[in-house]
């Protein structure tokens, strides 16, 4: 059997604006850059966000000090395996990015020395990360090779001063040059010390976010040799095994003479693929590929983004209204001008992230901060999950808060 990497425990977001050095920095700490082409998605792996894995060891010099790196050396113990998810920082992306952070266990926020802090996506993804309720981030400060010492102070200023009262306040702040490679080991200390995986039980049932679908047969295979579809994303908790029955949840929608009904879909795990290893067994951590037994015309082209796999009979209810708890921000994010949230008002239309899915509702019912509404399509939903929450300002939609879903 050829030898193979554990699965990675924790999968962490990489954000900040753009050109500040997330996909450097991706490369110097996993060396390799995180892959969202084709081959990749033929191979079924992949999502829309890049993601790449890298072991952390442990490592002991002469004297007994200790230090971190993604290279086995000499008198050096595997920590674990990481994924590392990389975020588009084009604004247009905000819904991948929100979508992106349900798998998100912690987040590195990058921000370029060399530039004022904060820029426009720093500041959108950092309410992102807020809004998603992800605690633990460690700021990196990049290209500290282009600076002056002066200008690396005020810069550490200016980004203390932009996450006073936020999530991040007392985030750890990593001074780095991802091109030049220079401190990435104190980078590994920082996420080992506080980006800890999350607790496993084997017992819990598995639940999956699906972040993509595909049909990975190339155009004119036989009838005979075709491959079932594929399922790609993250697991939030327990494991699936080979051979084990499965539902996805919302099923199909399909029309009945002038009524549509939705179609439970269930099926077979038949293979299970983590980065480019097969495994008998997936658990959280990474993006995981699960090969099905379905029809590869329904999983095609990310039809199945955003629907939720898991045993069946232990998947959650499907909801085609939901009773939110919102909180909106002061701010709308995200655009150039600094424009207030007015409050929502009946029977406008807004854009909800439910963990990996993106779906337009109406605003039914309003009770104070309490919302009702129904959604062109259904999610599969928990109560007391975190909903992102966008509106549709000048011609974008636009983050203006988040709501937890009530019963
Ligand atoms: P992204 O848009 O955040 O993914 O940014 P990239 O990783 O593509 O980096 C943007 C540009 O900055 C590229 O030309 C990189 O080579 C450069 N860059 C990234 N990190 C550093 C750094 O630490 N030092 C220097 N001098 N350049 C960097």
């Amino acid at each position: 059997s050829k030898l193979k990497m554990p699965q990675p425990s924790v999968n962490i977001g990489m954000v900040g604006h753009v050109d500040h050095g997330k996909s450097t920095l991706t490369l110097a700490l996993t060396g390799t850059k995180t892959d969202t082409h084709s081959e990749e998605i033929k191979r079924g792996i992949s999502i829309k966000l890049g993601y790449a894995d890298t072991p952390i060891y442990r490592c002991y010099d002469s004297s007994g000090n200790v230090h971190y790196t993604r290279e086995k050396g000499e008198n050096c113990d595997l920590e674990r395996v990481i994924s590392i998810v990389d975020a588009p920082g084009h604004e247009t992306l905000m819904a991948t990015m929100l979508s992106g952070s349900a798998l998100m266990n912690g987040a590195l926020l990058v921000i370029a020395a060399n530039e004022h802090c904060p820029q426009p996506q720093t500041r959108e993804h950092l309410t992102a990360l807020e809004i998603m309720g992800i605690k633990n981030i460690i700021i990196v400060q990049n290209k500290i090779d282009l600076v002056t010492r002066e200008r690396a102070i005020e810069s550490y200023r200016e980004i203390k001063n932009f996450v006073k009262g936020s999530i991040a306040e007392n985030a750890p702040i990593i001074p780095v040059s991802a091109y030049h490679s220079t401190n990435i080991d104190a980078l590994f200390e920082a996420i080992e010390k506080y980006i800890p995986s999350p607790k496993f039980n084997e017992n819990d049932d598995p639940i999956m976010y699906i972040a993509r679908s595909f049909d990975i047969n190339r155009p004119g295979t036989p009838v005979s040799e075709l491959k079932g579809g594929v399922i790609g994303g993250s697991l939030t908790q327990g494991e699936f095994a080979l051979g084990d029955e499965i539902e996805i949840v919302p099923g199909i929608q399909t029309t009945k003479g002038n009524k549509t009904v939705w179609n439970n879909v269930t099926t077979e795990v038949v293979s299970l693929m983590a980065g480019k290893y097969s495994y008998d067994r997936i658990r959280p951590g990474g993006l995981a590929a699960i090969g099905t037994k379905l029809d590869p015309f329904l999983t095609k082209g990310d039809a199945f983004t955003g629907r939720i796999a898991g045993h069946v009979g232990k998947v959650p209810p499907v909801a085609f209204s939901m009773r939110l708890e919102s909180h909106l921000l002061k701010r709308v994010v995200g655009s150039d001008q600094e424009l207030n949230v007015e409050p929502i008002r009946p029977k406008e239309t807004l854009m909800f992230t439910v963990a990996t899915a993106n779906t337009v509702g109406v605003v039914n019912a309003m009770k104070g901060s309490e919302i009702e509404v129904s959604l062109k399509y259904p999610v599969a939903a928990f109560n007391g999950m975190r909903v992102a929450i966008g509106r549709r300002v000048m011609n974008r939609w636009r983050l203006i808060g988040y709501g937890i879903i009530q019963s």
